[in-house]
């Protein structure tokens, strides 16, 4: 806050081209102008919103989605709660702790976003609910290790309802053929999963803040005792075309139609892949419907897709569907 006359006048010459004397007197004019009914300070403040300055607030204004990257200090943004995951509990260092994961989106895209803790209320309590609009005042966003980034609330963070109307990008997530997918798109494919690679399905986060270790430690919080999380790739088809597709997390758990806890265990801890390289043959040739995002594998210089939501496909199901469809259009 820039309360005393000093700060206030000192702002106004950072913030535009007037000499400090100027200011000075436009000041004294203002004051002279209410005849002594208002403070130097309170003409000062005057002043500088009738040049603009906002003195009350520094905050930066809201930023869209598709400007948001990770590494960024301090976020401001409107989002729609698009959906909201589980929250989990934890456990760490014999305390307990809980995290929920939600999807944002704007009329620029989606973006996925961290409550932790005490945060977690909002969604348990009922405040926060699928479909609310939703303001992100102090957040900052870190790198989710999966080419994206994740916004979080950190102590000074606040997140308000808003009722603010926002079209949300979900009209952009189409339905597509493989073939179709560029650069870029937020879009929904239909396929079979032809091939899953053999790399190590395993990485490590902190248990604390979910970012990578390396060697056992976290950068924030030093030595800690790894948790595992899962990564999945493979191909899938959709029989005009394929592409590389990763998974990560609950989305890897699907695809493997296991848990995390589970493959690590009948793994021995990572250990032996064998009996997770057995149950993945077993998961070829199953169908998905996925949504995801096309991005250029640098390394590999090609698209690939990452999935941020993933669904298997009961084709029994899907069948008595299509045929009550046909009832109700008859
Ligand atoms: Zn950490």
């Amino acid at each position: 806050m820039y309360g005393s006359l000093g700060e206030i006048v000192s702002r106004i010459v950072e913030n535009t081209d007037l000499e400090k004397t100027k200011v000075e007197n436009m000041i004294k004019e203002k004051e002279s102008e209410f005849s002594g009914l208002i403070s130097p300070e309170g003409a000062a403040h005057i002043i500088a919103k009738e040049l603009g300055l906002n003195l009350l607030q520094r905050m930066p204004k809201d930023l869209k989605v598709e400007n948001i990257l990770s590494g960024m200090n301090t976020v401001n943004m409107t989002g729609k709660v698009l959906r909201i995951f589980e929250p989990r509990e934890f456990e760490k260092n014999g305390k307990k702790g809980k995290v929920v994961n939600l999807i944002l989106a704007d009329e620029t895209g989606q973006i996925r976003m961290s409550l932790w803790n005490e945060q977690v209320k909002a969604v348990e309590e009922g405040q926060l609910e699928q479909g609310k609009v939703i303001e992100i005042i102090n957040g900052y966003t870190k790198d989710d290790g999966m080419g994206g980034c994740e916004l979080r609330l950190g102590r000074s963070g606040q997140l308000k309802l808003s009722d603010k109307d926002i079209k949300v990008q979900s009209g952009a997530v189409h339905s597509m053929k493989i073939r179709d997918l560029s650069p870029g798109a937020n879009a929904e494919v239909r396929g079979a999963m032809v091939q899953f690679f053999e790399s190590n399905p395993f990485y490590y986060v902190c248990p604390k803040c979910e970012n990578r270790v390396t060697e056992g430690k976290c950068e924030e919080h030093g030595e800690v005792k790894p948790k595992p999380v899962l990564v999945i790739s493979g191909i899938i088809d959709d029989g005009y075309g394929n592409i590389r597709v990763v998974f990560f997390r609950e989305q890897a758990e699907k695809v493997l139609g296991m848990d995390t806890k589970k493959a690590y265990k009948i793994t021995e801890e990572g250990k032996d892949l064998k009996p997770l390289r057995e149950n993945l043959e077993e998961r070829l040739g199953l169908e998905f419907r996925l949504r995801g995002r096309a991005k250029v594998n640098k390394f590999f210089e090609r698209l690939e897709l990452v999935a941020n939501q993933i669904e298997e496909i009961d084709p029994e199901k899907e069948a008595k569907a299509i045929l009550n469809n046909l009832k109700e259009k008859n």
